[in-house]
């Protein structure tokens, strides 16, 4: 491995430089990002305006990357080391950009344009991936398949909230959907002949309110109905049901999963039906700080003024991201950088405002320098590389989160 000797400081300031030299630009583009919220794999406007930026940089972009339309990559550099820095840029239905993923897409990719040329000059790595569908679909996932985090050594990406969180606590979760069938009969006339696939989905469901009691205090069950049947005079003959199944990490979430589907075996066993189950593409894993490069990232924020909160949330709920999934392929972070006062939730549309605010308009330009910071620490040290890979371990077996 190549041994670079540079001052550390000087190409911060660099691209502390640099970030500041493209602030209007950035915030612009955040703001534009956010006037036109597009939901998974549609995120057309976003993709042209991210990756035409990009391309007035003079840098090489890949439209259309790893098999997703609304994906993009741009490589920099050569060498063994690689850094990924990622963009987010899906919104959620009805409610626009209530998650922010207009910040995380200037902040990556203001941190981009400002690490390309030292990645050149370094003889290291960067790769820039537009990441679409986080919401839903698992973007990542899709594009991680494809070979997206190939030959990459480090990932990360910051995510507004309303404080600035290191590490915060993510759930593994499984969404399936659940398909009951029985067989259609006149409710009044001959219900005798009937298989009542509304019972099976009403008894699946009361199973799995009783199992609730017991597990884990930090693991989720939330379903509903999508189909009940069609008439009330018909024996309801075909029913559906989506859930979300969640819990603290990906091996946990496995036992707790074949428990809610007994509940659904169960309930088709009383009701004489079948039950079909359709899991989702993938399982969102839990998300592996790697805390060395979280400890950098922190570092990096004191020294720009910012104080960061090393723990995660103390209890309660979280959320669930494809980021989890890459956390387990590649040494990764994830931190969270405050873009809404206290107390303002994810995905309302509170914090929807929040995400064009001139706060916002700040984290898009503290989270671009704080990637880039922290990538500059990656690649010019080779201490902190071997701290990266000692706390990752070895990478999760692919069946379990691709
Ligand atoms: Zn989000
Ligand atoms: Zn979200």
């Amino acid at each position: 491995m190549q041994v670079i000797n540079s001052n550390v400081e000087s190409l911060k300031k660099k691209v502390i430089d640099a970030v500041d030299s493209q602030k209007e630009k950035l915030i612009k583009i955040s703001h534009a990002i956010h006037e036109n919220p597009e939901v998974a794999f549609d995120e057309h406007f976003a993709h042209a305006t991210l990756t035409d930026a990009l391309k007035d940089e003079g840098l090489p972009v890949v439209l259309n990357a790893f098999g997703v339309e609304t994906a993009f990559s741009v490589d920099v550099g050569s060498g063994d080391y690689c850094v990924s820095v990622i963009c987010e840029y899906d919104a959620l239905p009805g409610i626009g950009h209530a998650c922010g993923h207009n910040v995380i897409a200037a902040a990556g990719l203001g941190a981009g344009i400002a690490l390309a040329p030292i990645a050149e000059a370094l003889g290291v790595r960067l790769r820039i991936l537009g990441t679409p569908a986080e919401e839903s679909g698992g973007g990542k996932v899709v594009m991680a398949r494809a070979g997206a985090f190939a030959n990459v050594d480090a990932a990360m990406m910051v995510h507004p909230a309303d404080a600035d969180i290191a590490a915060l606590s993510f759930l593994a979760i499984q969404q399936m959907k659940v398909t009951f069938t029985g067989l259609a009969a006149h409710a009044s006339v001959s219900p005798h002949r009937g298989k009542n696939a509304l019972d099976a989905a009403v008894l699946g469901y009361m199973g799995v309110s009783a199992l609730r009691q017991h597990i884990l205090p930090t693991e989720r069950i939330h379903g509903i109905f999508v189909r009940g049947g069609e008439r009330p005079n018909i024996v309801p003959r075909e029913t559906e049901m989506e859930w979300y199944v969640r819990s603290p990490s990906i091996e946990s979430l496995q036992p707790l999963k074949k428990r809610v589907v007994s509940c659904f075996n169960g309930a088709a066993t009383v009701c004489d039906c079948q039950v079909k189950i359709d899991y989702d593409h993938f399982t969102a894993a839990d998300v592996k700080h790697n805390m060395p490069m979280v400890d950098a990232y922190v570092a990096n924020a004191k020294s720009l003024g910012r104080s960061y909160d090393l723990s995660a949330l103390p209890s309660g709920g979280s959320g669930s991201t494809d980021m989890g999934n890459i956390s387990y392929i590649v040494p990764s972070i994830h931190p969270m950088i405050q873009i809404a006062p206290n107390g303002v939730a994810l995905h309302t549309t509170e914090f929807a405002e929040c995400a064009a605010s001139s706060q916002a308009d700040d984290a898009v330009i503290a989270g671009a320098k704080l990637l880039a910071m922290t990538a500059i620490d990656t690649w010019v040290s080779s201490d902190l590389r071997n701290q990266l890979k000692d706390n990752f371990g070895s990478a999760a077996p692919a069946s379990l989160v691709l």
